[in-house]
Order: C-alpha cells, then sequence, then structure tokens
C-alpha cells in the first residue's frame, strides 16, 4: 500500500503506535489479545491477512470483552476451525472472471479488483482468500490495460465497481489514473467506489484522495462500509462530510454479524447515524459462507426477525435491502419471502435473480456463542 498523506486530519486515537497491527504480537502488546493465544493467533495471521488502524485500536472499550470494534478486527482463534459449509470463494467471483481482475455477473455493471490490500482486514471478509499486501499488490498495467479493453468492447457495461482489496489504499496519484481510464470509456457512466478507509483509515481521506475519485465522464459514487455506530467517529464524519460537499454520493453497506450489530437497536442507531451524515443505507449483507467466519454467522430466520424489528423503528429514508449473494455466483437477492423459503432446519430454497432456484445450507440455529 502506498503511504497517504496525513494532511487532511489529525487522528487523536492510538497515535502512540506509528504503523498498523499486523502480527500477533501486536495484537497483544496492544493489549487486544492475550499472551497465552499468541501461538494460536500467529497461525491466524499465517493463514489470513491481518490488520487494525492504530486509529480503530483507540476506539476499542478495553473494558469489553465483547467490544465490536475489536471483534471485527483482531485475529481470532476460532478462524482456525473448519467449518463444513465454508466456502473458499463464497460469492462466486471465479465463475464470472473473463479477465484478471474484472467480475462480470451482471449485463450493466463489472466489478474491477484493482488492488488486494486494505488498510484493515476484517476477520469476516468474504474474500478473505484473496486479500491482502501478499496476494499479488496492485493490478499489473497489462492486467489493467486488459481489463479496459474489455469493458470497452461491451456497451452494455454502464457502471464499473471498484473494490478489491480497498481502491482507497491506492495513492490519489494511481487512483485517479484508474478511475480517469475508465471514465474516459463513452458508455461508462458510474464509477461506484466500495472503501472502508473513511471508517478505518479516516486520515487518508485527504483532499489529493478526494479529487481522485472524480473525473470527467462519469459520476462517482462511493459505498462506505461500516458496521457499528461506533465507527461513524467525529473524524469518519468530517471525512464523509467532506466527500459529499465535493459532490460525491455516498451509499452504506453492513454486515449483518453475530456480536457486532445482531441487535435491532445497534442496527438502527447505525442506520441512523448514516442518514445524519448524509449516506443513504444501500445494503445490509447476511454473512457469506467465508472459511473460518462461522463464529460470525447468524440463522436467515434469526436475521429476517432482528431485520424486521429494525426496519419497524426505521423512517424509510434509514432503511437498507437486507440482501444474500447466492453461493456460486448467482447473484445477489433480497431475503424476503418470495426469493428465500426454509424447507428444513438449516435448509433452504432460494431464488436468484433469473428465477433459477438452489439450495441454500447453513449452520441449524446455532446459540450465541460470543
Ligand atoms: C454485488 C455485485 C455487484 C453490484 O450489485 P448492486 O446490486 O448493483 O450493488 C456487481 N457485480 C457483482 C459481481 C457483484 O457481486
Ligand atoms: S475492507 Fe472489505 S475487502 Fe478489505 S478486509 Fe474488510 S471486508 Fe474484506
Amino acid at each position: 500500500m502506498d503511504a497517504g498523506g496525513d494532511e487532511g486530519g489529525r487522528v487523536s486515537a492510538g497515535r502512540s503506535r506509528p504503523g498498523p497491527l499486523t502480527r500477533a504480537t501486536d495484537f497483544i502488546a496492544a493489549g487486544l489479545a492475550v499472551p497465552e493465544d499468541a501461538d494460536a493467533l500467529g497461525r491466524v495471521t499465517g493463514r489470513y491477512s491481518a490488520a487494525m488502524t492504530g486509529y480503530l485500536a483507540g476506539l476499542v472499550d478495553r473494558a469489553d470483552p465483547a467490544d465490536p470494534i475489536a471483534r471485527q478486527f483482531v485475529p481470532d482463534a476460532r478462524e482456525l476451525r473448519p467449518d463444513p459449509l465454508d466456502l473458499a470463494d463464497p460469492i462466486g467471483d471465479d465463475a464470472h472472471s473473463p479477465c484478471e481482475g474484472l467480475v462480470h455477473r451482471y449485463p450493466d455493471r463489472v466489478l474491477l479488483k484493482l488492488v488486494s490490500a486494505c488498510p484493515v482486514y476484517c476477520r469476516f471478509c468474504f474474500r478473505r482468500e484473496t486479500v491482502g499486501a501478499a496476494k499479488g499488490g496492485m493490478l499489473s498495467p497489462d492486467a489493467f490495460d486488459a481489463a479496459l479493453d474489455y469493458i470497452r468492447a461491451r456497451s452494455d457495461i454502464w457502471e464499473v465497481i471498484l473494490t478489491g482489496g480497498d481502491p482507497l489504499a491506492l495513492s490519489p496519484r494511481r487512483l485517479q489514473a484508474a478511475i480517469a481510464a475508465i471514465a474516459a470509456i463513452d458508455h461508462v457512466k458510474i464509477v461506484r467506489v466500495h472503501t472502508r478507509v473513511p471508517v478505518a483509515a479516516p486520515e487518508l481521506v485527504t483532499p489529493e484522495m478526494i479529487g481522485a475519485l472524480k473525473a470527467d465522464g462519469a459520476t462517482t459514487w462511493v459505498a462506505i462500509h461500516a458496521n457499528h455506530p461506533r465507527e461513524l467517529t467525529v473524524l469518519a464524519r468530517e471525512k464523509c462530510r467532506l466527500l459529499i460537499d465535493a459532490g460525491v454520493p455516498l451509499v452504506s453497506q453492513t454486515v449483518l454479524l453475530r456480536g457486532v450489530n445482531d441487535d435491532p437497536e445497534t442496527l438502527a442507531a447505525l442506520m441512523r447515524a448514516f442518514v445524519e451524515a448524509r449516506i443513504k443505507p444501500y445494503y445490509l449483507h447476511h454473512p457469506d459462507l467465508a472459511p473460518g467466519t462461522a463464529h460470525f454467522r447468524l440463522p436467515i430466520a434469526e436475521g429476517r426477525i432482528i431485520v424486521a424489528r429494525t426496519m419497524a423503528r426505521l423512517s424509510g429514508l434509514a432503511r437498507p435491502a437486507y440482501v444474500l449473494d447466492i453461493p456460486g455466483g448467482y447473484g445477489k437477492i433480497a431475503l424476503n419471502a418470495q426469493a428465500a423459503t426454509q424447507e428444513g432446519a438449516g435448509d433452504w430454497r432460494l431464488t436468484d435473480p433469473a428465477g433459477r432456484s438452489h439450495a441454500y445450507r447453513e449452520a441449524a440455529g446455532k446459540p450465541h456463542s460470543g
């Protein structure tokens, strides 16, 4: 990851710690894990990328053993437990990848993975098998050109969604070059950037970075991933304000996670905080079957109850769509009664956007295990 400038704002928390926490020993030294777990956590960080910015570490309430910020970023020995339902590629990116870095599942939009690194690594990441600085870094210039050729040759592609990895892990200069090249394609009207940076490493949202997001020929939208109202700090909200005031509309993405936000009060507070910050709630994702993330999952039936209770409290403006990505690459569906029907404990029947029916298995109603 390129070093970002820090002229855009001061990080008030965790300034004594210069780099992000990445090794088991870093998390232990920061008091976020216990020394007895050093071996297990070393195996976790050997298997899956780990990083937590000092800024996020500073948001953890050390007195709370179930702190929802720590739970999202601190490696956990439970990640080593295999679960029979785990899938290496839970949303089927590979099935729809016409060339390196591209996923083309819907006619009018493509995903483009510019970079495999993120400033932080969420422990529940659905792309955890492919994200990480060691997994290939930035897309090579040749691969980027091939992706541009693919998009150029298909006039149906109206929207290019930059994901990864986190596109804002790139330097403003590189991001600007990529976005300008994409926006220069006539039929591409929208560039959507999916990022966690405004809440995870807000100091990277500099005037240069904001300028890099905009380019002639297309409109840029930014989708911000945040899962708990405490992620929307004064600093994070200030960075969102700068983005919006610069003319970049923001939408939200949240993953429904056991032990982080699996209750209506927390979810409603999060959605309201988004709207107050001028971020339109967009998606609430049911957790994917990513490997080593079983402790973050909850049954769909429980998710539906939590979501119904959340929605009942909220203004229409604050309601996201509750969605699931069907394994195998069949697309996202709203988890409503038409698209998802329960056939037994842990057995579901899902109907994809093309009307095809798929069996889906989940763990049958495990109790909350912290
Ligand atoms: C989620 C996703 C999109 C974007 O879908 P929207 O519903 O438009 O947000 C596009 N392509 C792929 C492959 C996706 O997984
Ligand atoms: S920021 Fe996104 S891509 Fe990166 S680890 Fe978190 S969920 Fe995965």
